[in-house]
């Protein structure tokens, strides 16, 4: 784990929340895409050697759907960056860790994730995040 990857926003609408982080703060965005099985909308944002990740769901039943609804918009996760994920899940585990994702699964822009369970990271949603390049 050596860098912070990317922290997660929920938001309810992208097309709505973009220009302030895009025009305001002036930051270039790298793309939007829909991560279909976390029926999520993702737009990335560059700061510096990290990113801003905003999400918006695309269905009632997407988990950022259920978090707006909990918690209204704001930070939903943090997301480390990892040079293998197989070993550092494996090493979460061999400690204790609960994961939510016990192997990895797609996330946007090429990469694979997989998410810590909150009771095993008090109360922070975490992310591991291998980059696809
Ligand atoms: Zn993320």
């Amino acid at each position: 784990m050596h860098k912070i990857n990317h922290i997660g926003i929920a938001v309810p609408s992208i097309d709505a929340t973009l220009p302030f982080y895009r025009d305001q703060l002036g930051m270039a965005c790298l793309g939007i895409e829909e991560v279909a099985e976390q029926k999520v909308k993702v737009a990335m944002l560059s700061i510096g050697e990290s990113k801003i990740e905003l999400l918006e769901p695309t269905a009632e039943d997407s988990p950022v759907a259920r978090f707006l609804e909990k918690s209204g918009q704001g930070i939903h996760h943090i997301a480390y960056e990892v040079t293998d994920i197989e070993v550092a899940i494996a090493s979460l585990l061999a400690d204790g860790a609960r994961m939510i994702d016990e192997k990895p699964r797609q996330g946007a822009h090429g990469t694979r994730i997989a998410f810590l369970h909150p009771k095993s990271s008090h109360g922070v949603l975490t992310e591991l995040c291998q980059s696809g390049h």
